[in-house]
């Protein structure tokens, strides 16, 4: 089944607002409920359903979701789960839309705190990347290095010369040693990672020297990571597994990468539109003239300015702003009328000509700008 847009599943428009998206979700959520709804299909509807509102209700995941478009969304959201562990060239990025709110900043042990028992996950890290417009507008894929757990392979990653490891004397072979200590509130049980083995319930014949035992090394691997089109500076991206890594057995953390957009000398952005400042001169403003605007990614458009267009308007192009999927932004060309500081003498002529004429009509009395300012004020 094709992957059906959010506001589409939910049967809203895309500028509902919160009230709406609520009162849909319920209602649909209702009608699709496996408990209530025997329809072929439903519990599949009702999945969506939820997906949908776990997106649209919170304003920040739904802002990135109209930005980046469904699929852009959806794929990289889904890469989260498809690729445990892996890393498949370049693909196992996906952007990150849980929200900044979390400190992933070097949060050693990661979970650890709930699961006192068993072995932690390593902890998320956090990098800054700072990229050029292009790269935000246009999507790009960057080569970047980072530090991978991977199996040391002298050893095999068995941590043992040998590649032989025997089970561990102190905790028998668990990995986990019970401590028992006397407290006001009775016999207090507490499990423990056991220091000789690391947990892993056995210990190396002969000590690797390459890894000192723990049967993995930290190595430096260059890998591309893709960008897409549309991202904005605080906007992260994780790469799973690439963070700190987990006691044995227990997965790496994250590494979360988050952009920061350099300031263009040019184009400035807001939202998915692109905006650029064109100088006219009074003639091209009032005669109207063709301009050429050269765009981010270097074509030269040519842009109609229309006769008697007034300082600071706004020219639209069409399609040339983000290019993100799904509709692109526009490209805004604001005119600014400036005055020309020096003039050649022909030209002078010509404007004192002008001069003259207006000079002309305000005295004859018409309709000029002034007489009727004046009119409306006596009223
Ligand atoms: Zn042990
Ligand atoms: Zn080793």
């Amino acid at each position: 089944m094709a992957a059906a847009d959010y506001y589409e599943v939910l049967g809203v428009p895309k500028n509902a607002d919160e009230k709406e998206i609520k009162k849909a979700y319920r209602s649909m959520a209702r009608k699709y409920h496996p408990d209530v709804c025997k329809e072929p299909g439903a519990e599949e509807r009702f999945k969506e359903v939820n997906e949908a509102y776990s997106v649209l209700s919170d304003a920040q995941k739904r802002q990135q979701y109209d930005q980046l478009g469904h699929d852009t969304f959806t794929s990289a959201s889904k890469g989260q789960n498809s690729n445990t562990g892996g890393f498949h060239g370049g693909s196992g990025f996906s952007a990150d839309f849980s929200g900044f709110g979390d400190i992933f900043d070097f949060f050693g042990g990661g979970f650890g705190g709930h699961r006192p028992q068993g072995p932690a996950r390593g902890g998320d890290l956090l990098m800054k990347m700072e990229i050029t417009l292009d790269d935000a507008v246009f999507g790009a894929d960057r080569e970047i290095e980072v530090l991978h757990n991977e199996p040391c392979q002298p050893c095999n990653g068995t941590g043992s010369e040998t590649k032989k490891a025997n089970p561990c004397s102190r905790c028998g072979g668990s990995g986990q040693m019970k401590q028992m200590s006397q407290t006001i509130f009775g016999q207090i049980v507490r499990m423990t990672t056991c220091p000789d083995c690391q947990g892993r319930g056995r210990v190396p014949e002969r000590r690797c020297g390459s890894c000192h035992g723990s049967g993995s090394t930290r190595v430096k691997r260059k890998v591309t990571i893709h960008i897409p089109a549309g991202v904005e500076s605080g906007m992260r991206l994780r790469m799973e597994g690439y963070g700190e890594p987990g006691d044995p057995g227990a997965p790496n953390g994250d590494l979360y990468i988050e952009m920061h957009i350099r300031k263009h000398p040019v184009f400035t952005r807001h939202g998915d539109d692109l905006e650029i400042i064109m100088e006219i001169t009074p003639a091209q403003a009032v005669i109207g003239s063709k301009i050429e605007v050269i765009t981010l990614d270097k074509r030269t458009v040519e842009v109609t300015v229309p006769q008697g267009i007034q300082h600071n308007t706004a020219l639209k192009i069409p399609g040339e702003g983000v290019r993100k999927r799904g509709r692109p932004g526009d490209l805004l060309v604001r005119v600014r009328i400036t005055t020309p500081r020096q003039i050649s003498q022909e030209e002078r002529d010509l404007y004192e000509k002008i001069l003259e004429i207006e000079g002309k009509r305000q005295k004859e009395g018409k309709k000029g700008f002034f007489s009727s300012f004046r009119a409306k004020k006596e009223k």
